[in-house]
């Protein structure tokens, strides 16, 4: 198989996969032979639904460097709306080759009509009919976005057109991969893990893979020293903006959001959206439209650093914690220093995960 890509490229990307999959960088000859030896380059579905593309833009943009050229290399797209060359007719049939086929992975972009089906149709069918029809011959089936996973804005109460996510319409098994958009190292690297395993990887109670999504923002979130000494922004354009501090009293949701984010960072790794001053909105979770509106309401009942298993509010916070703060900034440093930044995933380096 040729890439165009150097080998000093490929090996890079292979160790930035490694680290979003919890590996160490020994593992990075093991994911290297493992890209290169799917020289059958599995077929992958792309089907959208409800949704803004965005999803694929991301993927498209994957970076570091030209993930989207190695992983079109490494795949074989077969059925993709916004970039396949074939129309009409001729591309409903390389679909239904496909699936005749078998062994193809389907992506799923956009939330699927099923209160009013005509909603979102494609060639005739609806987004329910395709999406069974499709996913039931799959050998595994990823859901990008938060609109694919949860149904995302078009879900958003009152939901004229019945919006579901994929998991809540067919009955087999979904990988979630949220955000609005999702981040294409994540898909990334949960492609890689398929073909590296041959199995899904190990999935939260909200069908997301464990090791990516195991911390939240707020752990790993580079003003966090800002949140346990009680030094918040409470107007942009400030002072305290300008001294990056916490933006938790800004309606920050980074606190009750399970992302990545502030690891593998967006724009070809360039910034972040806490990064460029704007708190998390919580992208990342089901129904963040409707249970993280206002966006700049500050959230409830965090738990305050050196107050383990307490509540407060956001004034308490800052105002009384000065002894605890310390006590808190210790316990938080220890805690990520022994977790690392990307959780140890034990279930991938035992090799097992049912
Ligand atoms: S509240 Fe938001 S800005 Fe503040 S430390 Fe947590 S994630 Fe970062
Ligand atoms: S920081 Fe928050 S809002 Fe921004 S992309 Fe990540 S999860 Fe979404």
């Amino acid at each position: 198989m040729h890439y165009n890509v150097s080998r000093r490229d490929f090996l890079k990307l292979c160790g930035g996969t490694a680290a979003m999959l919890g590996l160490s960088q020994a593992w990075i000859p093991q994911i290297a032979r493992a890209l290169e030896q799917a020289a059958k380059r599995p077929p992958v579905v792309w089907l959208s639904f409800q949704s803004c593309s965005g999803c694929f833009e991301s993927f498209a943009k994957a970076d570091y460097p030209d993930v989207a050229t190695i992983v079109l290399d490494i795949i074989s797209l077969n059925y993709q709306e916004v970039i396949m060359a074939g129309a009409g007719a001729q591309s409903e049939k390389n679909l239904a080759d496909t699936v005749a086929a078998g062994g193809y992975i389907t992506i799923v972009e956009g939330a699927i009509a099923t209160g009013i089906p005509e909603a979102m149709m494609v060639g005739g069918k609806t987004s329910e009919e395709i999406l069974g029809e499709v996913t039931a011959n799959s050998a595994a089936t990823i859901a990008v976005g938060t609109c694919a996973t949860y149904g995302g804005v078009q879900a958003m109460n009152p939901n004229p057109t019945g919006a579901k996510g994929v998991g809540d319409v067919i009955n087999t098994p979904v990988i979630n991969i949220p955000g609005c958009p999702s981040n294409p190292d994540t898909m990334v690297s949960t492609i890689t893990y398929y073909l590296l395993y041959k199995k899904v990887p190990k999935l939260d109670s909200k069908g997301r893979p464990k090791f990516a999504f195991s911390q939240k923002v707020h752990d790993n979130c580079q003003r966090r020293a800002h949140f346990d000494s009680g030094e918040y922004v409470e107007e942009f354009g400030s002072e305290e903006a300008a001294q990056n501090y916490c933006l938790y009293k800004m309606g920050c949701k980074g606190p009750e959001t399970h992302s990545p984010c502030p690891l593998t960072l967006w724009n070809s790794k360039q910034n972040w959206c806490i990064g460029c001053g704007n708190g998390c909105i919580g992208c990342m979770e089901p129904d963040f439209w409707d249970e993280f509106a206002g966006f700049y309401d500050t959230l409830p009942d965090v738990p305050v650093p050196g107050f383990i298993g307490v509540k407060r509010s956001s004034d308490y916070i800052g105002s009384t914690l000065v002894t605890a703060t310390m006590t808190g900034i210790g316990i938080h440093a220890i805690a990520t220093a022994a977790k690392g930044r990307f959780k140890e995933n034990d279930d991938i380096s035992e090799g097992s995960d049912d």
